[in-house]
């Protein structure tokens, strides 16, 4: 097992009825910034609550941050939120609301260029403003993790920072809040946990037991509820067992003691700025060709995931890790997201302009050894034509 440090800060009210815990957690005095997305929050009865819980708050709503939150709306928040001096600010929505808001916190105190904290992956932010969420889509872990990716449409750049400053001082997860999730969302957030999850879990081995017998746990509940939750969408249990399995995937108790690979997710999120597809739409995609072409080195683990979370103890070494990486797609594809990049009408003539992304992003070291290079991401990608 690795060295680690392990600190989270967010506080978590998890359950029925937690909305109301808003005004236990943020001060009476607060100015509040109420930022969300393109209005599901008003149509399904959240809004609603938020602003029963905000009663006797000063507030200043923010919305209209859209998926994959996009630096220039984000720097019309800025604006507004030191015009009106806001003391607090209070995200509700998914992870695109959630890393845009993070943005924002850090943003609205900064006094360079806001992109300066792009640019340094977060290590300009010195400081930010008190950050709040309501969670409504499990997925991406951003409501108790310090990063957030943020998107300049203008260049196509997908670009993520971290920042202590910005970790979540409390986030309320009621599942009841997923149920009207469109069927789109709920595949891509079974899919981004699962996939959060191998990236810290399908390396090589350290003997570290606890993160491992942890990771696995969460896969077997993605695999058993996912479906549940597309046929029966208010199955409150079903929806509960996501919802905590995508917060526990990237909230930093999977990487405790373990390297993490991560190749997946960069080379994801030069295919969404390039090509729009949806985040997990393009990990369903890179994942099963990571694994295929890293089979060697990462055949230990991808045995030890064949056999405790696919039960596969026949065949040859090769027929388990292949069978697995076949099950792995198979069940993305059931859950909605498809497997290749022709399922989106791209191709090999596509493939090039990632590697002069990944090139131009310095994202030229992948992977848990550092040797995937844009030139492997290249080969990749072939292998998920
Ligand atoms: P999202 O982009 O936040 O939301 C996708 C869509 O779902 C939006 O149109 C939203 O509509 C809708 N929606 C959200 N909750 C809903 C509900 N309860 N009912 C109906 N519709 C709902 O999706 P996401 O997958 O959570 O976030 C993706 C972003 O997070 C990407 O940019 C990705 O790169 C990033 N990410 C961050 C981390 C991290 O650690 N920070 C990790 C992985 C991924 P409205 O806009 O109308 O609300
Ligand atoms: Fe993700």
């Amino acid at each position: 097992m690795n060295n680690f440090t392990f600190f989270n800060p967010t506080r978590i009210h998890f359950g029925k009825g937690q909305i109301a815990k808003i005004k236990e957690e943020i001060p009476a005095n607060a100015k509040v910034m109420l930022t969300y997305g393109g209005g599901s929050i008003k149509k399904n009865g959240v809004y609603d609550q938020v602003m029963d819980a905000l009663q006797g708050y000063e507030v200043v709503e923010f919305n209209g941050i859209e998926p994959n939150p996009h630096y220039e709306t984000l720097v019309k928040a800025i604006a507004l939120a030191k015009k009106e001096s806001v003391t607090y600010i209070l995200a509700v929505g998914g992870g695109s609301v959630i890393d845009g808001s993070k943005f924002i916190a850090a943003g609205s105190v900064y006094d360079g260029d806001s992109w300066d904290i792009i640019q340094t992956s977060g290590a300009c932010v010195e400081a930010a403003i008190p950050l709040g969420c309501v969670l409504t889509l499990p997925a991406t872990g951003s409501e108790m993790n310090c990063g957030s990716v943020v998107t300049k449409a203008s260049t196509k750049d997908k670009l993520s920072f971290k920042s202590a400053h910005v970790h979540p001082v409390f986030s309320i997860l009621d599942p009841q809040t997923t149920y009207t999730l469109p069927k789109r969302q709920i595949a891509n957030g079974a899919v981004d946990s699962f996939v959060h999850t191998v990236e810290q879990y399908i390396t090589y081995p350290v003997n570290a037991k606890v993160p491992d017998r942890l990771a696995e746990s969460l896969l077997l509940t993605i695999l058993e509820d996912g479906p549940v939750a597309l046929e029966d969408p208010t199955n409150y249990d079903a929806r509960a067992n996501l919802m905590w399995v995508s917060t526990m995937a990237l909230n930093g108790t999977l990487k405790t003691g373990v390297p993490t690979d991560w190749a997946t997710h960069m080379i994801g999120h030069e295919l969404t700025g390039l090509y729009n597809l949806d985040h997990a739409q393009t990990l369903a995609i890179v994942i099963p060709a990571v694994w295929k072409f890293k089979k060697q080195q990462k055949r230990e683990k991808l045995l030890q995931y064949a056999e405790r979370v696919f039960a596969l103890h026949q065949g040859s070494e090769e027929e388990r890790i292949d069978l697995a990486i076949q099950k792995t797609e198979e069940f993305f594809v059931l859950m909605g997201n498809p497997t290749r990049l022709s399922a989106y009408g791209l191709g090999e003539k596509d493939i090039p302009a990632v590697q002069e992304k990944l090139i131009l992003h310095g994202l030229v070291k992948l992977g848990e050894h550092g040797d995937i290079t844009p030139k492997e991401a290249g080969e990749i990608l072939k292998l998920a034509l």
